[in-house]
């Protein structure tokens, strides 16, 4: 059975790439009837933020992608947190010393400082392997006894692995096909810390084996890392997952990893809901609070590195699960691009119901301390939806219809205001009073006829007309409107503008 998961180490707010990660991992699960599990790597506790794993799981929640396993729903692989899982890791460490594969080594920050800073004097990179193991503070290079004294003096240690010398590795990515390492140029990575956890190294593949995980999905800064968990995964006799590396996500100029500053510097979210830094109280943004639909940001992210071969943009969930294809998956990075998640925004607006809409906007009226009902805002939605992308843009494009106009627009006064339309209007109101049933048809019937026995003409009447309901030259239908807001409040604008 297909299982994967998505890993996140809870060190801040989810960024829009960690989601489209998730995402991945939530669509091929599903697509093999497999389990999507949420596991938190939290073993650094220097990083740990708090609130940061609410954050992760309430943005799945919102996407719509929710986990299978992970906190708070055990299926009988947890504890998923691995700060709760510590006590697991060290008898490993142990099992790959006593196979030969990891090492004790007591070297003190100091001494590896003074290494690093001898190593850049000469130009060279300091690393930790094979090559001069022999001659730092290790297992490896002193006596049985010395090391059993050391431990028993409780001397501080880390357990690191023991990388092959010079070994040709063949690593083979579901997304990159097939690479090829040399292992001499790895590091001896510590797997175990001197405060008694375990790095991400040792605890991701412990955690993997144990969660019978088959497919890893994560992104491609994990790529480099791939060779010591294949090693890992031999070390310990154990089989393998299957390996997929996602594109990087770039600033929608293209050059380079896309960032929270593009997004502030352009004017769009990097993070799916709303996060307020617990040191700083900073607050960033997020697609839910600028009124983006999950279909739409789902739609988006899905498209962000993989595409289905078709011309087909659009696609619910439900459509991505079918189409999705791990193999489809691009090789280079993927631009980040606003405007289409924009595009694929209105596309969804358009699908939701009006009801639902119209309760959405009653809500924002409501903080304008404006009060309408549901049916009639139900009405004013489907007359202006098409031209809305965000559920607020109905008060941008429709305030009119639950308020009288509060100012005019000059250059449509200008335009359209004339010395005989004032008599114009008076007129009208004549005919709007005596205009009974008071529909669309009826109106426009009443008007266009007075307009054409007086051979007043069109333009002279209908554009003071819709001046004077909306405020500007904007607007569906007059008669529409006109009819919308009532016999009363025509009259009632009418008679303002005149006055
Ligand atoms: N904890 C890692 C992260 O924060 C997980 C990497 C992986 O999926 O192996 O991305």
């Amino acid at each position: 059975k297909v299982r994967v998961r998505f890993a996140p180490s809870p060190t801040g707010p989810l960024h829009i790439g960690g989601v489209r990660t998730a995402l991945y991992n939530y669509l091929f699960a599903k697509k093999h009837n497999g389990d999507f599990i949420l596991r938190i790597e939290d073993t650094d506790q220097n990083r740990f933020v708090e609130g940061a794993e609410q954050y992760i799981i309430d943005s799945l929640n919102w996407c719509g992608i929710p986990f299978n396993e992970g906190p708070g729903k055990d299926a009988g692989y947890g504890p998923y947190r691995q700060s709760e899982r510590a006590h697991l890791y060290e008898e490993y460490a142990r099992e790959l010393i006593d196979n030969g594969n990891a090492y004790y080594a007591f070297d003190t920050t100091e001494a590896l400082d003074n290494q690093r800073e001898e190593h850049e004097a000469q130009g060279k990179t300091f690393i930790y392997n094979w090559h001069n193991r022999q001659k730092l503070d290790n297992s490896l290079s002193l006596s049985k006894e010395e090391v059993d004294q050391k431990i028993e003096q409780n001397i501080p240690y880390v357990i690191r692995f023991k990388t092959p010398q010079a070994e040709t590795l063949q690593l083979i990515d579901e997304i990159r096909g097939n690479m090829e390492i040399d292992t001499s140029i790895l590091d001896d990575k510590v797997l175990f810390k001197s405060d008694g956890m375990p790095t991400y190294h040792l605890a991701n593949i412990v955690d993997d084996h144990l969660m019978e995980i088959t497919h890893v999905i994560r992104g491609e800064e994990w790529l480099p890392s791939m060779a010591l968990h294949i090693l890992l995964y031999r070390a310990f006799n154990w089989e393998a997952p299957k390996f997929a590396h996602l594109p990087l996500i770039l600033k929608p100029q293209g050059k380079g990893k896309l960032s929270k500053r593009d997004g502030d510097k352009m004017g769009f979210p990097v993070f799916p809901l709303e996060w307020k830094d617990p040191k700083t109280g900073e607050i960033s943004s997020g697609y839910r609070e600028e009124n983006y639909l999950p279909a739409a940001v789902v739609n988006m992210l899905s498209f962000l590195g993989w595409n289905p071969g078709t011309e087909q943009e659009f696609f619910k969930l439900e459509e991505l699960i079918e189409a999705f294809d791990i193999s489809r998956v691009h090789k280079s990075g993927a631009k980040f691009d606003p405007e289409k998640t924009r595009w694929f925004q209105q596309h969804y607006l358009q699908l939701e119901k009006d009801e639902n809409l119209a309760a959405q906007f009653l809500e924002i009226l409501e903080k304008k301390g404006i009060s309408s009902d549901l049916d009639y805002t139900t009405g004013i939605v489907g007359l202006l939806k098409e031209r809305a992308v965000f559920v607020d843009d109905f008060w941008e494009l429709g305030s009119y219809f639950f308020q009288a106009p509060e100012s005019f627009d000059d250059k449509a006064v200008k335009k359209v205001w004339k010395e005989d339309t004032a008599a114009i209007i008076e007129d009208l109101i004549k005919v709007i009073t005596q205009t009974e049933n008071y529909t669309a048809e009826n109106i426009q019937e009443n008007v266009k006829s007075w307009i054409t026995a007086g051979e007043l003409g069109f333009g002279k009447v209908m554009q003071p007309f819709r001046l004077s309901l909306v405020g500007a030259m904007q607007g569906p239908d007059v008669f529409e409107i006109a009819a919308r807001i009532g016999k009363n409040e025509t009259l009632r604008r009418l008679k303002y503008a005149i006055a």
